[in-house]
C-alpha cells in the first residue's frame, strides 16, 4: 500500500518509520523547510535554540522507531543525561532546578517549597512509576499481540484535596510557593 503521512514532527517520522518498516511505499509530506515540528530547532542571529521537548521519558520509543527500519538509533543519536534538566526562574528571582532523579529533585522541592510539597512530590513520582511501567506492559503488548485486551488496570492518581483545579505545576502566588499535583489535568482515554 502507498501511504501519505501529513507532518514529519515526532509523531509523523515515527509513523512514517513503522509503516516503511512493515513494507509500504511511504510518501512524507512536510510544509516546512525541516523536519521535526514541536521538536526542531531555531537557527537565529548565531543562536541554536532547540524549542520543544526537554525531558525523553521513554528513549525505547525512539529506539523502537529506528529498529523499525532497520536501524540502530545509537548510529545516529547520542543521549547524554544533563543535570539539572532545566532551571525555572520566576519574577521574585528565585529559582526552581529540574533535578535528575527522584532524590535529587524531591531535595530540590523541600528546599523550594518545604517538606509538605517535597512529600507530595514523592507521591506523584510514585504515581508516574506505576504509570510508565503500566505504559512500557502496554507497548510491549502492543507491539508483539496487536491486543489491549490484557492491559493491567490504570493506577489511581495520588488525591490532593488542597489543590485548585484550575492551576497546574509549580505555582507562585502572595509571596509563597507551592506545589500543586498535577492529577486533575490528566484524563484517561
Ligand atoms: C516548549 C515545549 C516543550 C516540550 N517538552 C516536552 C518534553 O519535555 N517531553 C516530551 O516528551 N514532550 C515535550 N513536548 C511535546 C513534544 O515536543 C511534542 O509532543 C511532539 O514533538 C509532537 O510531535 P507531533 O509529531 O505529534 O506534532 P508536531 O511536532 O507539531 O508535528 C506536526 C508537523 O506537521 C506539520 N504540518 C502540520 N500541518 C501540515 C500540513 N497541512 N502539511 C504539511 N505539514 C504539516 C508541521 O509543520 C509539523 O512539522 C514539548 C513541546 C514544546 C512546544
Amino acid at each position: 500500500m502507498h501511504v501519505v503521512v501529513i507532518g514529519a514532527g515526532l509523531g509523523g517520522l515515527s509513523a512514517a518509520a513503522h509503516l516503511r518498516g512493515a513494507g509500504h511505499e511511504v510518501t512524507l509530506v512536510e510544509r516546512e523547510p525541516i523536519p521535526g515540528g514541536r521538536a526542531g530547532v531555531i537557527r537565529s542571529d548565531g543562536f541554536v535554540l532547540d524549542n520543544g521537548p526537554t525531558v525523553l521519558t521513554m528513549p525505547d520509543l525512539l529506539e523502537n522507531t529506528f529498529q523499525a527500519v532497520g536501524a540502530d538509533m545509537a548510529d545516529f543519536v547520542t543521549i547524554k543525561p544533563v543535570d539539572p534538566m532545566y532551571r525555572a526562574c520566576y519574577t521574585d528571582g528565585s529559582e526552581l532546578l529540574v533535578r535528575h532523579g527522584r532524590d535529587a529533585m524531591t531535595e530540590e522541592v523541600r528546599g523550594f517549597a518545604g517538606p509538605k510539597e517535597a512529600e507530595a512530590f514523592g507521591r506523584f513520582s510514585g504515581w508516574l512509576e506505576q504509570l510508565y511501567t503500566h505504559e512500557k506492559i502496554r507497548c510491549n503488548r502492543s507491539s508483539s499481540k496487536n491486543d489491549a485486551t490484557f492491559l493491567p488496570s490504570l493506577p489511581n492518581p495520588p488525591s490532593r484535596t488542597s489543590a485548585s483545579p484550575s492551576r497546574q505545576g509549580f505555582t507562585r502566588s502572595s509571596g509563597e510557593s507551592r506545589l500543586v499535583s498535577m492529577n486533575e489535568r490528566i484524563s484517561w482515554v
